[in-house]
């Protein structure tokens, strides 16, 4: 393994400081913030990840779930995913959001895994993790064995003839369809960007995942106040029952009175280059009669822009029933 300093650093201010002087916010940058390091300290492990600097942000007070004075969640960067997932307010008013969590990875994992990192996690394309192997996530301009190759697990939207890998996340999708906020303290102070605009399409650069800089350190997540009577459901469909990732998966929070559809939230998971929220599949159930009809057409609307590789088309109908399902389970709970 690649040798390098760990550090502790004293408050934010000093772990931006220290991460500033990074060259990169990303793939290859030189200094780390470590929260679990159930993602990272494996990649380096693989020397996928060869930081010169790791700085243990698990000190610093981000670590509470607070109410925030318009109703909604604060959920500080340092905070376990099995914390989240258990937490009251969560299971009572966010419940896509704790089913996600808890459908992901082993209890293990889930109890040193952070909000912040999980936000950060990386594909688990073969290829990335497998440094003798080309790949243009990991080293740019190399190529992607994935497209001609192992392709079964990856991506059907979102890919760009660079790469097809997806986000492994199921905390995200469920984040996608409460409209979570990313909050972040960076080097020229703080901005908070919707997780629809945080992770970014791989186009020809899918080395760059998301739009952190360096220095940046996720602070906290907020999510706006809760949906009165809204119906939430994550599902996940995988090949084995647990600590594996999504084929498939689909979050859901619907509104419905007097038997129609008044708001509907979509997300996918598994399919996607980043967690795929679906507005057409929005636009398509909203206004409708809530049947297994409606549940249907969301679906088909969801993956009009779906492009298979050549061992994952099986996902395409998958998903689609995937999210028919978990919208049924929804529309009856
Ligand atoms: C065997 C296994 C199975 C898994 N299965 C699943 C699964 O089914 N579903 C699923 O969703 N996930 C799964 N995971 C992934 C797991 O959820 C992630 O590894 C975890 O969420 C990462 O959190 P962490 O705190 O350990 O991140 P770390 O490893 O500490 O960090 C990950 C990245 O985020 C950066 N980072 C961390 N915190 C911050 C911050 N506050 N600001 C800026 N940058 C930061 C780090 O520099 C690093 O680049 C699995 C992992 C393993 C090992
Ligand atoms: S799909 Fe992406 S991560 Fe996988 S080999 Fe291709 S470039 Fe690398």
């Amino acid at each position: 393994m690649h040798i390098f300093e760990f550090i502790r650093p004293k408050d934010s201010a000093a772990a931006i400081a220290a991460a500033a002087q990074s060259k990169t916010a990303q793939q290859g940058a030189d200094v780390r913030f470590m929260g679990g390091g159930t993602t990272l300290i494996d990649l380096m492990k693989l020397n996928v990840e060869t930081p010169d600097r790791v700085l243990d942000i698990n000190r610093l007070p981000l670590d509470k779930i607070e109410a925030t004075p318009d109703g909604g969640l604060k959920i500080g960067a340092t905070v376990r995913n099995s914390d989240l997932a258990n937490h009251p307010k969560v299971q009572r008013d966010y419940l896509v959001l704790s089913q996600a969590i808890l459908n992901g990875a082993s209890a293990q994992i889930r109890n040193m895994a952070t909000v912040g990192g999980n936000l950060l996690q990386r594909t688990r394309c073969m290829y990335f993790r497998d440094t003798a192997m080309p790949c243009n996530k990991r080293e740019p301009g190399s190529g992607c064995p994935a497209i001609t190759g192992s392709n079964r697990t990856l991506a059907i939207l979102g890919a760009s003839e660079h790469c097809i890998a997806t986000n492994p996340s199921d905390m995200c999708v469920a984040m996608a369809v409460l409209e979570a906020t990313i909050h972040i303290q960076g080097s020229k102070g703080s901005r908070a960007i919707p997780i629809s605009d945080f992770h970014l399409l791989p186009g020809s650069t899918p080395n760059r995942e998301t739009v952190l800089e360096p220095g940046d350190l996720i602070t906290h997540v907020t999510l706006p106040r809760p949906i009165a009577g809204s119906k939430q459901v994550y599902l996940k469909l995988r090949d084995r029952a647990s600590y594996e990732f999504a084929l498939v998966s689909a979050a859901v929070v619907l509104t419905i009175a007097s038997g129609n559809i008044t708001r509907a939230r979509i997300a996918l998971g598994g399919v996607g280059t980043k967690p795929w929220r679906s507005p057409e599949a929005e636009a398509a159930l909203t206004s409708k009669v809530a049947n297994d009809a409606t549940f249907r057409q969301g679906a088909e609307a969801a993956l009009r822009g779906a492009k298979p590789q050549s061992e994952n088309g099986f996902k395409i109908e998958l998903a689609k029933r995937c999210l028919a399902y978990a919208l049924h389970t929804a529309a009856v709970s």
